[in-house]
């Protein structure tokens, strides 16, 4: 059965998560206030509407509630987006994401109980800064305040070596959780595997060891 979302509010990160829902052959009802991007996204959605969503009789006449998850991406107008959230809750819909503009944006959506909430700028600022600052380090996943993942390419210095010979997580208190080599993903490597060149490994941590692991191992 095809998965159903509904996406409210089409800038541009709304509609980049439209594009690529559809392009995943989910079916999209995608929402927004403004007829101009409405009529952008006819074409490319399964359905598109102009609508106000906090207002509640409209998300009810839209049928809202039999869709299993809702994502809002109301970015500027902050009051919208919480108005908006409260009213999905409200009716009941299973599974809602919201972007947040900032941290008090996130607390309050949190607080009125949506499941997720995305920080995308600051999380690609998160990513570029750490890939800017390190050559090594090509992609960069916070989990929390505290751990993330991170994409680092061995450099020649761990070539040859198997993970039992670098004794990574003693040294560093990292965990190798894959190895990415071409095309091929090794998920959960043995520790006889041996490090080739051009391997990426995917390394899961502390901030802080990650960057001990990337600074003194590479
Ligand atoms: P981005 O930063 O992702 O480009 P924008 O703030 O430009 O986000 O886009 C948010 C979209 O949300 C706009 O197209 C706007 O018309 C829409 N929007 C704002 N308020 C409402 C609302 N109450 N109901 C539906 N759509 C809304």
């Amino acid at each position: 059965m095809k998965k159903e979302f509904v996406v409210i509010g089409l800038g541009r990160f709304g509609g980049s998560i439209v594009k690529e829902l559809i392009d995943l052959e989910a079916d999209v009802m995608a929402i927004d206030i403004s007829p101009e991007r409405v009529d952008e996204y006819a074409p490319i959605a399964t359905q598109a509407v102009v609508a106000d969503t906090t207002d509640e009789s409209v998300l009810r006449s839209l049928g809202i509630r039999n869709f299993e998850h809702v994502i809002v991406a109301i970015g500027e107008n902050i009051q919208s987006s919480i108005l908006t959230t409260l009213m999905l809750k409200e009716i009941g819909v299973p599974k809602i994401t919201v972007k947040a503009q900032n941290d008090y944006h996130a607390k309050v959506l949190q607080k009125i109980g949506a499941d997720n909430v995305v920080h995308p700028e600051r999380d690609m600022g998160i990513r570029i800064a750490n890939n800017m600052v390190s050559n090594n380090i090509l992609d960069y996943l916070e989990l929390s305040d505290e751990y993330s993942i991170a994409e680092i390419k061995a450099s020649d210095k761990l070539v040859g070596f198997t993970l039992i010979d670098l004794d990574i997580r003693a040294k560093y208190g990292v965990n190798i959780v894959a190895i990415k080599r071409g095309k091929q993903i090794l998920v959960s490597p043995q520790a006889i595997e041996k490090i080739q060149l051009e391997d990426i490994l995917i390394v899961i941590g502390s901030d802080k060891d990650i960057h001990s692991f990337e600074k003194k191992a590479l």
